[in-house]
């Protein structure tokens, strides 16, 4: 019989060990409450969510619901609410336990919905920029065939400038779109990055020779800096390309007339490095966390008026992040304008 006893108390022992290490591990939170809502036991993840000390308040000191209405549940029956601390969203479950016996209570069961959120809201916004950069240009296009259709006798300048708007907003719609499967492809990693060495120098020698007429007509100084040997990168040329021209390009975009804009290579043991700097318009600090998102401009007409969608910078840190690289943006001291930094690793 004392055997039996024994062997029970070791087998209930031994659950009980269990159970507190799996609440101790759990991400999720756990409070349980007794019948008249004072508290019995909680987890260290309920503690941290709910930003409870190690004195545990009762029920209704934390929860904004009627505890006995939890309590009167019945199996499987439970609440639900959801309830935002700081930053941070907590999705909450009441459940009674034991309903029938003198020692039944709550539990309380929190899951952090954060992320989840946060992924919901980033979708909801990413659909209404997509929405609103196609519909601007698509109205321009339909008032504009509009109105050659319904005017017959327009001079014909005026017919070819109409077209002519027609044509360019065509033309940044297909960009949008194209910005938008490229992003896609990286999403759904269909993008895969070729594996090749080339000189990373040259690379940035091509977009060089290749944006210079573009500085010259804005009257713009542009220069090219290489600071010791430069070796071969293993990567893939072309993508490595984009990104510079990408960033060269937005750097006479956003350069006045006249401006300065210094590209600079260098590199160390293991990495390469690319930067561009100018004297332009450069960016307010309350942006620059936001730079590299999708859709982010900072002068959102500057942008459209220059042909932009808003979603370069955005590409050009899937291509970098791709590469195992890094890349960012510094305020040009120097020359009071912005100055963006990309390496990558040599190997
Ligand atoms: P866009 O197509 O609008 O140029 P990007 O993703 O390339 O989009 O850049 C995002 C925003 O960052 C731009 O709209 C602009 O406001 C800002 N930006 C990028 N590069 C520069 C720069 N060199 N100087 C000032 N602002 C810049």
């Amino acid at each position: 019989m004392a055997n039996v006893l024994e062997s029970t108390l070791d087998q209930i022992e031994n659950e009980r060990n269990k159970l507190n290490t799996l609440f101790l591990h759990m991400t999720d939170g756990v409070l349980a409450f007794a019948r008249d809502g004072s508290p019995i036991h909680s987890n260290p993840a309920a503690k941290v969510m709910l930003g409870l000390g190690d004195e545990l308040p009762a029920f209704n000191e934390i929860f904004d619901l009627p505890f006995d209405s939890v309590l009167q549940l019945r199996r499987p029956d439970f609440e639900e609410m959801e309830m935002q601390k700081g930053s941070t969203y907590l999705e909450l479950y009441f459940a009674p336990f034991s309903e029938e016996g003198q020692q039944g209570g709550v539990l309380v069961l929190i899951h952090d919905i954060t992320q989840q959120r946060k992924a919901e809201e980033l979708r909801k916004e990413f659909v209404a920029n997509v929405s609103h950069e196609l519909r601007t240009p698509l109205t321009n296009v339909k008032s504009y065939a509009e109105t050659l259709l319904d005017s017959p006798d327009l001079p014909p300048e005026l017919s070819e400038q109409f077209l002519n708007v027609i044509l360019s907003e065509a033309d940044r719609m297909g960009r949008i779109v194209q910005d938008l499967l490229t992003l896609s492809r990286f999403d759904y990693g269909r993008a895969e990055l070729k594996k090749e060495l080339f000189p990373f120098f040259d690379a940035v020698k091509n977009v060089y020779q290749a944006v210079g007429m573009d500085a010259k007509r804005r009257s713009q100084q542009l220069s090219l800096d290489m600071e010791g040997k430069i070796p071969d990168v293993l990567g893939d040329r072309s993508r490595v390309e984009q990104v510079i021209m990408n960033l060269v390009s937005n750097a006479i975009k956003y350069t006045p007339d006249g401006g300065t804009i210094a590209l600079k290579v260098w590199a160390d043991e293991e990495n390469v490095f690319f930067s561009v700097t100018d004297n332009g318009i450069g960016i307010p600090e309350e942006d620059i966390p936001r730079l590299f998102e999708r859709f982010y401009r900072v002068d959102k007409a500057r942008s459209r008026e220059s042909g932009g969608t808003g979603l370069g910078l955005a590409i050009c840190r899937n291509i970098v992040e791709k590469c195992n690289g890094t890349i960012s943006y510094q305020k040009s001291f120097g020359l009071g304008g912005a100055s963006f930094t990309v390496t990558i690793p040599k190997l």
